[in-house]
């Protein structure tokens, strides 16, 4: 318990001995003394709080609510069932409380990610500095068992890394001199040197932790609805409760009944249920998805998801591993070893899972020859001047593009052809291999209300159908270029229907942006990735997204659930307290109670 917690739970103690008094003594008047006491310790807070916000023009809100019921009930003479009003609505306001200081504090040591402080030497002895003050390419101790602070190369050590905290995943990597290690992760085996390459600020765990504040400033639409009813809400009670309150008992004369009534329909109609629980399901569940490594830019994303209908995907990288092998090599009128030291000279440029892999396919030249002029040409390959020779490598629709005669690759996998000045000098087949989670993400994802999915390629006809098939795809479009793919989706999006892109962030941020929900993959350490999508998966296990749509579903049942539970319940004890069927214990239920079960109920997001 918090200190606030508990002063408001000595208030409450304290309240309920001197309410307790109240009942029992037999003086009149050192009842009604013990009585106002028991109010005023429990009810002093509520209405400051109420003055305050009539000062500042908020007249209607619950604090105002409660005063005026616990006043009126004053004035009716009914003093036990004022301050049991007071006493039970504080009883919640602590149960609240707790509960929702428990949610916070499991989010945020789920996203606990950023490091308080990273070690330096100074003067030869380790020292503890904020990690704001370490500059780039200053070198950070990490020792076992302690965060890394800051993105960084290993300058010294070799160790095993644990990113768990930022994909949700805890398969441990080994790491040595030269490896790029980012900050959030934990250094599992022996002390390393690391040497900075970017700010605190700009380094992985700082930008995963601003962006997951910043989730909830942007509201979903149930809850941004749900605020304005409130604001709209709570005066039209008010009127409610004054039109009660004055028709009958001027008609009939009886005053007490009618103002008891209205007074009771005043404490029911509180909002606070809602105005508290919705907010909270959404963040509980922006909690859940960020322990498992899924960020979610915004509780209107998750409400998105929930409502999506088609999911549209990238091929490589997303269904497939993108991790590219090289199967044949042939050549036309030159020798092997040139071919592969055109392409990997020219490929070593550019960021594509092809070209990583082809990359790797010669070392010769890398350091002393001179390259100018690489052009990615997205969807086709790249180009580049080499010793000042063009080179052209990528796919047929390059080779024809460029009206290069060239022999054509039987072959079922994905092919690079290569071209030197204009000459075909040959061909390298690559293959990928489909994700082995892949089926059943599709699977899972049709059970979560995703009616269709569709796969988008820049490659081969030929290779399209056959990852569509092997992963249960109902639709897909092969031989795409990039703005072609925003196109499909375009019209995809036509429909009226909405839309999930997945894609690694690499060359389809334009379809990321597009899309009404774009979730990036693979995206660690991809700041364009980041940038680009509404919805983060740190690893590449795309069974995430099914997750993703599993939770924003949950997410909003629960709060569905919770505002017919909370305005049904309601609304029938007002029915029931205008035609004299309820007390004012069952109003403090209607009020309370509705708001502690909605709030548990909320928690369950939380929830693995
Ligand atoms: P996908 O839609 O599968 O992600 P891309 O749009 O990235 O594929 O690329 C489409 C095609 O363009 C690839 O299948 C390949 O044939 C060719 N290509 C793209 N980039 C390169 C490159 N750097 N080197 C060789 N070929 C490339
Ligand atoms: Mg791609």
């Amino acid at each position: 318990m918090t200190k606030k917690q508990k002063k408001l739970l000595t208030k409450i103690i304290v309240s309920g001995i001197l309410f307790v008094g109240g009942f029992i003594v037999p003086y009149e008047w050192v009842s009604l003394l013990l009585f106002v006491a028991a109010y005023l310790t429990v009810g002093y807070s509520v209405i400051i709080k109420a003055v305050k916000n009539i000062r500042q023009g908020q007249v209607f809100d619950e604090n105002f609510l409660m005063l005026v019921a616990t006043l009126g009930a004053f004035a009716l003479r009914e003093y036990s069932e004022a301050v049991a009003v007071m006493l039970f609505y504080q009883v919640g306001e602590l149960f609240e409380s707790i509960a929702v200081g428990r949610s916070r504090k499991s989010v945020s040591e789920l996203i606990n990610i950023v490091p308080e402080y990273a070690n330096i030497m100074v003067d030869g002895e380790l020292t503890q500095v904020m990690p704001e003050e370490v500059e780039v390419g200053d070198i950070i101790i990490v020792r076992t068992g302690e965060k890394i602070a800051i993105d960084g190369i290993i300058v010294s050590g070799q160790t095993v890394i644990e990113s768990s905290a930022l994909t949700g995943e805890s398969v441990p990597t080994e790491a040595a001199v030269g490896d790029e290690v980012l900050s959030g992760c934990i250094n599992l085996g022996s002390t390393i040197e690391i040497r900075t390459t970017k700010e605190f600020e700009d380094s992985t765990a700082s930008k995963i932790m601003y962006l997951v504040e910043e989730a909830s400033s942007r509201k979903a639409k149930t809850e941004s609805f749900i605020t304005k009813f409130a604001r709209k809400y709570t005066p039209c009670v008010v009127i409610a409760a004054a039109v009660i309150a004055l028709v009958p008992s001027i008609i009939t004369g009886d005053w007490a009944t009618w103002v008891s009534r209205a007074l009771l329909f005043l404490v029911v109609s509180c909002p606070c249920a809602l105005v508290i629980s919705v907010p909270l399901t959404f963040f509980c569940s922006i909690g859940r998805a960020s322990a498992s490594g899924i960020l979610i830019k915004g509780s209107n994303f998750l409400e998105l998801a929930a409502k999506a209908e088609v999911a549209v995907f990238d091929k490589t990288g997303t269904l497939t591993e993108g991790r590219f092998e090289v199967a044949e090599i042939k050549t036309y009128g030159v020798a092997e070893n040139e071919l592969k030291y055109y392409l990997a000279l020219a490929e070593s440029y550019v960021d594509h899972p092809i070209a990583r892999c082809i990359a790797q396919l010669s070392n010769e030249g890398k350091d002393h020859d001179e390259v100018t002029d690489v052009k990615q040409l997205p969807g086709f390959g790249v180009s580049a001047v080499i010793n000042g020779k063009t080179l052209l490598a990528g796919n047929e629709a390059l080779m024809e593009r460029n009206n290069i005669e060239y022999v054509k690759s039987e072959s079922e996998l994905t092919v690079v052809y290569a071209a030197v000045d204009g000459q075909f000098v040959g061909y390298v087949t690559v293959a990928d291999r489909v994700k082995d989670r892949a089926e059943k993400a599709i699977f899972r994802l049709r059970k979560n209300g995703i009616k269709k999915t569709v796969m988008l390629t820049g490659d081969k006809e030929k290779i399209g159908r056959y990852v569509a098939d092997k992963t249960g795809i109902d639709e897909f479009y092969a031989e795409l270029l990039p703005d072609q793919k925003v196109e499909r989706l375009c019209e995809i999006r036509q429909n009226g229907q909405s839309v999930i892109f997945v894609g690694d962030g690499l060359n389809d941020a334009p379809v990321l942006t597009e899309a009404d929900i774009g979730i990036a993959m693979g995206a660690l350490g991809s700041d364009a990735a980041i940038e680009a999508a509404d919805i983060v998966i740190m690893d590449d296990d795309i069974e995430k997204v099914a997750l993703t749509v599993e939770i924003s579903r949950k997410t909003l049942r629960i709060v569905r659930q919770n505002i017919i539970f909370a305005l049904g319940i309601k609304f029938a004890i007002m029915l029931l307290g205008i035609f004299g069927f309820a007390n004012m214990w069952m109003a403090v239920f209607a009020d309370v109670g509705v708001s502690v079960i909605a709030i548990l109920n909320a928690l369950r997001c939380g929830g693995r």
